[in-house]
């Protein structure tokens, strides 16, 4: 199959007052029910990686509603290939869907406490667990563990998942600005360089991380075209009712958001309107709409 036919592109929603006439959306979040958003594409970005690592499994870690946990055990039971989750958090919480429907498919779930979690980025940590696991550790969020890989990727032109971002790259090359929500940078750091000149990435960050996403694009994309903006969903915090309204309101014209990613782009972007104002614009849906039920709301609206 065919990614480049999943590539969904379609009219942004009205807005009361507002010209999105040059504003379109990218419905990553169709490719497949389960499987959806920039996390295929990142998975197959480790399909190389992983078949010359000659280790069976794969492990990863995440959070209690990660997005990326919920692809890879989906994908290791489809695949037939045995999965570990990592997961930041407590065994004597309840699951969460995401991670019942992660243990569902067969995912061994480790439960690791905040402060041992945080030693996630150390290398000598994850070959710990990557042999004890006997299983391939791909990073969290789906990162590649090194700039080489990620460069490995982009030079191989056989890589699954450098094709699939070629096609990404082929679709926003249409466009001035491509907007994304940013959670570990990694759909990001693939679909960068391959962008040409014409196109500005425009990056919400999602995670409030002091400058630290900031610091680290300035050296690794220095001369690239791309703009970090700093979501305003965080003001959201404990109202996850407004959150939910926000959200709802977005169902009712056909574009489902989830509320960690969907959302904060959507707002960003509409209350940055003078960074886009003229511009034709293309807006990457990532998908991630299984954690919709993290505030009480239904995949699919
Ligand atoms: C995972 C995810 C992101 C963030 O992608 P990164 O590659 O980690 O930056 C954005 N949007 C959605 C819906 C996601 O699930």
């Amino acid at each position: 199959m065919s990614l480049c036919r999943c590539l969904n592109v379609e009219p942004f929603p009205e807005i009361a007052g507002m010209d999105v006439s040059g504003v379109a959306v990218l419905r990553l979040d169709r490719i497949h029910p389960v499987l959806s958003g920039n996390k295929l594409f990142k998975l197959l970005c480790h399909w190389q990686p992983w078949q010359a690592s000659r280790q069976p499994g794969w492990i990863t870690p995440g959070g209690v509603w990660s997005n990326h946990l919920h692809a890879v055990a989906f994908l290791g039971q489809r695949l037939g290939i045995p999965t570990t989750g990592l997961i930041r958090g407590y065994e004597h919480l309840p699951l969460t869907a995401t991670l019942q429907d992660c243990a569902d498919w067969g995912m061994q779930l480790v439960f690791l406490s905040k402060v041992e979690y945080r030693q996630r980025y150390h290398q000598a940590w994850q070959r710990h667990w990557s042999r004890v696991t006997d299983s391939y550790f791909m990073g969290e969020g789906g990162a590649l563990l090194t700039a080489r890989g990620a460069l490995a990727v982009l030079e191989n032109g056989k890589d699954p998942g450098g094709q699939a971002f070629d096609e990404l790259a082929r679709v926003c090359s249409r466009y001035d600005q491509v907007w994304l929500a940013v959670g570990s940078g990694t759909t990001a750091a693939h679909l960068l360089p391959r962008l040409p000149p014409h196109v500005v990435l425009m990056a919400v960050n999602t995670v409030a991380d002091d400058g630290a996403m900031e610091r680290r694009w300035q050296q690794e994309f220095a001369g690239r075209q791309w703009q970090l903006v700093a979501s305003v969903a965080r003001r959201f915090g404990a109202q996850s009712d407004v959150l939910r309204e926000r959200i709802l309101a977005f169902d009712q014209q056909g574009l489902p958001l989830d509320p960690v990613y969907g959302a904060a782009l959507v707002e960003t972007f509409l209350q940055q309107q003078s960074l886009w104002q003229g511009k034709s614009v293309l807006l990457i849906h990532g998908g991630g709409l299984q954690g919709r039920r993290g505030i009480g709301l239904d995949i699919d609206c």
